[in-house]
């Protein structure tokens, strides 16, 4: 039977790393490696830390992530309720950023794409953004399977 969960969080920097710990908690029943769950982990970080910085930039707000296994895969949606992205195609390009003079590459959304199986994203101006990625475990026979415990 599939699995699911589902996290509603303030959009705060120190829920960040309770977040990628949760989705990772979570995998850990498809038997993730290492380098797999390490893939969930980094690509959820971005798109929290998205969710932070700029859907709500520095306002309060709330983070819901949903997670659902379906065989060996997991599917992860982050959604926030913040400004939206004006220009979706250009935000998905390599090194494109709107946080001029900050300490930020542009390479959120390439790391997310790079790291997990499947990506997409979803933005409505004012009405909030939200990604869906899915990792598939097991595909690349690794040696080093995370532990459970
Ligand atoms: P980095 O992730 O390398 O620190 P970045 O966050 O600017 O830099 P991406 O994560 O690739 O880079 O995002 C690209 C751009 O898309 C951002 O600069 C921002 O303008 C927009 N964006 C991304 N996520 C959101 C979001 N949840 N709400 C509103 N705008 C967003
Ligand atoms: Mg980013």
């Amino acid at each position: 039977m599939n699995n699911r969960m589902k996290l509603e969080f303030s959009a705060l920097s120190e829920n960040e790393p309770f977040a990628r710990n949760a989705v990772a908690a979570f995998c850990l029943g498809l038997n993730p490696s290492l380098d797999e769950l390490s893939d969930v982990k980094t690509a959820v970080s971005e798109a929290v830390t998205n969710c932070i910085v700029h859907a709500y930039r520095g306002q309060t707000g709330t983070v819901v992530i949903e997670c659902e296994t379906e065989g060996d895969a997991v599917h992860i949606q982050i959604s926030d309720f913040g400004r939206g992205i004006d220009d979706l195609k250009k935000a998905l390009e390599p090194f494109y950023t709107t946080s001029e003079g900050e300490e930020r590459s542009g390479m959120g959304f390439t790391i997310m794409q790079t790291f997990m199986s499947d990506f997409s994203v979803k933005s409505e101006k004012g009405g909030g953004t939200s990604v869906r990625m899915s990792k598939y475990f097991g595909r690349n026979k690794s040696s080093e399977v995370a532990n459970a415990e």
